[in-house]
Formats: C-alpha cells, structure tokens, sequence
C-alpha cells in the first residue's frame, strides 16, 4: 500500500538525517527540527508525502523519536560497561506496519450504527469497510491503521470521561483460576469460555504438524500461517470475553478485590495443572497456561479501565497463601486437589471460592461472605 511506503520513506529520510547530522556535525536533530521541515518536504514533493496527512506525518517522526529515546537511554545505561548499543535502523517496506492519524484530521471514523459495517476514511487512502468488534464509546481521539501478515486492522482510541455509575451495595473479592476463569467472594462463577477448548487442540496440532514438516517447504509456510490464524482468532475472541466479564463486574460492583498477580507470576495457581495427575500431557499444560496467562494480565487491565470510568473502585491485595488459609479460622488447609482445599476445623471447602473470601477480607472488605440484608 502506497500509504505505508510513503511513511516508511519518510521514516528512513528522517532517520537518515538524524544518522549524518551527527556525523558531519556532532548535531543531535530533535523530533521539533524534522517536524518544522514537514511543510517544505510536503510542498517539493505534491505528489507523494505532499497528499498524505500532516499529522499523521508528524505521528511518524514522533515514533522515530520514541525510538531514538530509548536508544540513548540504552546508551546511558551502557556507560562503563562493555556492552555494544545498536544504532536504530532503516525500516524495510515489509516490517512497517502502521500508521496513525489524529481523528478529525486527515482520518474520520463512523461507527457500525446498526448495520454491519463501520467506516473509516484515511487521507490519501479513502473511505474502508471495518468490521467492528465492540461498541465505541466516547471522542474518538485516534485511528491507527494496522498490518498484520495479510490483514489490515483500524485500532480506535476514544477518549471518556468517567461516568460513575450508580452504587450497588455490592463489593467482592474475585479470584481467578485455571479450572474456571474467575470465582467472586459472593459466590458468582465465570467458566472458562468453550473456545478455548477448541483453540488450544487446533493450535497444538498445527503445532505439531508444523515440526514435522520440511522446513522452508511450502507446506510449513502454510502451517505456519494457519497457526498464525488460530492465534489471532483466539486473541480476539478473549479479548471479547474479557470485555464482557468486566463489564458485568464493573456494573454490579462498587468494589473489586484483585489479588496483585504481578507478584503472584501465577505460578500457584498454574502449579497446579501441571501436576494435576491423571490426564496430563506435558505440552498440552504448556499451552495452557500461555493461553491462560496472556488473558489474566489483559483480564485485569481490561477491568481496571472500565472500574476507572465507571467511578468504580479497584483493590489489590498480596497474593501470598490466598488459596490455602481457611477463610473462617485462618488455619492453613491441606490441598488435595486444584478445586478443593480441607480446614482441619470447617473440612472441604471450594478452593476458589474461599481463595475469593480471603481477597476481599484482605481487601477490607469485611469477611468477604455473603452478609445478610
Ligand atoms: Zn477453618
């Protein structure tokens, strides 16, 4: 696409600049130097860089610079040490992949209203068909245009002020787990969605099929692509999920206990399922757990911005030994299986659900039981 060319040439140009300036002339050129050039570069050249968007121009000299930051940071922290630092490098037409437009600005977006398209226009693109995922909601901000393998994508950043929502009365400790998705303080069960059933043996036979086939052959090629897919489907589909189940919880809760899993690593929980005896397969675990834990992180950042809009609030608690003190003593209960654990005082309890009541007591939410009204 014309489009991308034009602003991975800009991007060499710009790179190229920065690259002789400070070799002819030890001159360090900022992102303000190459933006106050833009109107000149656009007014030689009408043709080409002169028909695409000018903030979008100025959007792809901002990400060389966000480059060129990181670069001399990395530069920093090599100081002293003998390390080498790669100098940032030209883009081949091939690896760039996106440009992004400022709405209202060279780019315009309208929503699927009903029907099953939505629209984008782009500036020296013209006006494209979008499948819509998700309802939109707020100022639409920006609209990055995306290439992935074959696929484009249009990525629409809105900007919401936060609407609280009216109180409910109700505020839980949510626990997440390997054998449901999720188990609130209160008793609420989330299962784990039937698609990633289905996902992960097609993925693991790709898998499978893939090693076996010639590399550089076609057929591997093919594979490789088809896995690709398969990963893309899933991705989208619990992106979905995720959206879904936090806008259930953000809805009817005033407070959500989370435990921190940055802390956690998962590996507690995830532990587990791979020592779950009688139906293991040492891949399969391992491919669940990647498709497990890619979706808490999201889960959580998913929850977080909508309980951020919706004026909700978020509570993180510390990770340790949630699953096996007994909610009702404190005793530390013996765990026979993933679902299960045994107090020595209350005897068999859900594992989740008393992991879920210790979130929300630690959270200050009380004991995290159900209170009578
Ligand atoms: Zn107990």
């Amino acid at each position: 696409m014309r489009l991308l060319a034009d602003h991975c040439d800009l991007y060499n140009a710009a790179l190229a600049e920065r690259r002789e300036a400070w070799r002819m002339r030890n001159y360090s050129v900022s992102y303000g130097d190459q933006s106050a050039q833009l109107k000149e570069i656009r007014a030689a050249d009408p043709d080409g860089q002169g028909r695409h968007s000018f903030t979008a121009q100025q959007q792809t000299l901002r990400r060389l610079n966000t480059v060129f930051v990181a670069y001399f940071r990395r530069v920093r922290d090599a100081k002293g040490k003998q390390r080498r630092v790669g100098y940032p490098r030209f883009k081949p037409y091939q690896r760039f992949d996106q440009v992004l437009f400022v709405a209202g600005d060279g780019a315009s977006w309208e929503p699927a209203d009903g029907g099953r398209w939505a629209h984008a226009t782009f500036q020296a693109v013209g006006r494209v068909k979008v499948g819509q995922h998700r309802p939109i909601a707020g100022r639409v901000r920006t609209l990055q245009l995306k290439r992935e393998g074959r696929r484009w994508y249009v990525i629409v950043v809105t900007e919401t002020g936060a609407v609280p929502l009216p109180s409910t009365g109700r505020s839980v400790g949510v626990d997440v787990g390997v054998a449901r998705f999720l188990t609130t303080s209160d008793g609420e069960v989330v299962a784990n969605p039937r698609f990633l059933d289905g996902a992960q043996e097609r993925i693991a036979d790709l898998q499978r099929r893939k090693q076996r086939a010639r590399p550089g052959s076609g057929n591997r090629q093919r594979l490789r692509r088809a896995l690709a897919k398969e990963w893309r489907k899933l991705r989208n589909q619990r992106r979905d999920f995720h959206h879904k189940t936090a806008r259930g919880l953000v809805d009817t809760c005033d407070t959500l206990a989370l435990e921190d899993l940055r802390v956690a690593a998962m590996t507690a929980s995830a532990a587990g399922t791979v020592e779950d005896p009688g139906r293991n397969v040492a891949a399969k675990a391992g491919l669940n757990r990647s498709i497990l834990d890619a979706g808490w992180t999201q889960f959580t950042s998913i929850l977080v911005a909508k309980a951020e809009s919706a004026g909700r609030r978020v509570v993180f608690v510390h990770p340790a030994s949630t699953s096996v003190d007994c909610n009702a003593c404190g005793t530390i209960c013996i765990r026979p299986r993933q679902d299960i654990v045994v107090c020595p005082v209350h005897g068999e309890l859900d594992a989740d659900l008393n992991g879920a009541r210790n979130i929300a007591t630690r959270a200050g939410l009380g004991s995290g039981q159900a209170t009578a009204a």
